[in-house]
């Protein structure tokens, strides 16, 4: 059983969520739970190490932020103990969560749960530590923002157990209810569609541990913290093939604040690009909906793609370094996607698209598709229009 930020926001939550970890044990299920800090407690412990100049990434500011989950282990084991349960808190690395990879970005590369099944056969409710681990030099790592949920994934699939996800929201949404009040809750949902909605920017779920669910089969459901003990419904994520009743589409994602860079005048040999491209992996840069397309003058191309906006000035000091003739950036973007396991089946998905927005007189930047998604890039200030219709236009809203 995970808990979010919101979730152990405060004492009086921390102890809404000990009952609900006490109803679940006197159901006969053994139970671990696991732990964000508190809500606001990451971003306030970045801010001291921004203040001295050390941001994300560097392994002091790592040791600062896992003590945010630290915290939130000691209450929840405290809470877990008025309920009259055994309980105890286990550190990242007390689990021996093993990681690779660099501070503030780490993967976990390998969990002993033993200590904590030892625990759990004497009867003791453990509470881990989310979003840490230690490296092979016995550094304290944290695993990217959202870590807690793939540390829960992992320690459901050591245990050989399902992980049920609690946070301040009933499950996942066929979209952002705060921006279509329309949406609905989602029964069930396969791995890869929730893997590419938390990818294209649902919040509810990290993108890395819904891969890690779906590579290990771990069952999973999202339910909220906010209801009583057994009240929440929420979702299940789950294999396709045991999903009965599939739609189209499932949901619809959005991510603010991307850029787009063009470049003119490469040279059409993929090497250009490759070079390009190199340098921004390098940089650790994501890339996003390319656009390649010859230019009118012969031997030349022009290459477009799209980035997330913080990452904008250090892709350009990279691509400063390439033999492009004209480089271009634009800012104040958004990507909408349409996501769902049915639409490579149906002819008319595009139809719907390019109709709906066109209605709604949302000009697109760029589209790109794959099997189960169709992303649009368009104005940042048309994000919710443009969710709306597309939300209406493949028949996702409520009755
Ligand atoms: N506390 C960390 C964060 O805010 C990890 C998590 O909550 O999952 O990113
Ligand atoms: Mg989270």
């Amino acid at each position: 059983m995970k808990f979010g930020g919101t979730s152990v926001g405060s004492l009086e939550r921390v102890r809404g969520c000990a009952e609900i970890v006490a109803a679940e044990c006197a159901r006969g299920d053994q139970v671990a739970v696991v732990v964000s800090a508190m809500a606001g407690e990451t971003d306030r412990l970045l801010t001291l190490a921004d203040n001295l100049g050390f941001g994300l990434g560097d392994e002091e500011t790592d040791v600062i932020l896992t003590a945010g989950e630290q915290i939130s282990a000691a209450l929840m084991a405290m809470a877990l103990t008025e309920q009259d349960l055994s309980s105890r808190s286990f550190l990242g690395w007390q689990a021996r969560i093993r990681t690779e990879g660099p501070p503030g970005a780490a993967r976990i590369s390998g969990l002993d749960a033993s200590p904590i099944k030892h625990a759990m056969s004497d009867g003791w409710v453990p509470v881990m530590a989310g979003f840490q681990g230690a490296s092979g030099d016995e550094r304290l790592r944290t695993l990217g923002r959202g870590g807690t949920d793939l540390s829960a994934v992992a320690l459901a699939a050591a245990l050989k157990g399902a992980c049920d996800i609690y946070t301040d929201v009933d499950g996942v949404f066929t979209t952002d209810p705060r921006i279509e009040p329309k949406a609905r809750r989602i029964e069930k949902i396969s791995y890869d569609e929730m893997l590419e909605l938390a990818a294209q920017g649902a919040k509810v779920l990290q993108t890395r541990s819904a891969e890690f669910a779906k590579a290990r089969g771990v069952p999973l459901r999202v339910l909220s913290s906010f209801a009583e003990p057994g009240q929440s419904e929420g979702t299940k994520i789950m294999q396709a093939e045991e999903i009965a009743e599939r739609r189209i589409v499932s949901g619809i994602a959005y991510a603010r604040d991307q850029a787009r860079i063009a470049l003119r005048g490469l040279n059409d040999n993929p090497g250009a690009a490759a070079t390009v491209f190199a340098g921004l992996a390098e940089a650790d840069i994501g890339i996003d909906m390319i656009v390649q397309s010859p230019s009118r003058e012969a031997g030349l191309s022009n290459l477009e793609f799209t980035i997330d906006r913080r990452d904008l000035d250090k892709a350009l000091v990279r691509i400063g370094e390439s033999e492009a003739r004209d480089v271009s950036s634009e800012t104040g973007l958004a990507k909408v996607s349409v996501v769902g396991l049915g639409l490579n089946r149906r002819a008319d998905v595009a139809r719907i698209l390019y109709g709906a927005l066109h209605e709604k007189k949302i000009g697109i930047r760029t589209v790109s598709t794959s099997e189960i998604k169709i992303s649009v890039l368009i104005d940042n200030d048309e994000v919710e229009n443009a969710v709306r219709a597309l939300h209406a236009a493949y028949g996702l809203d409520n009755a």
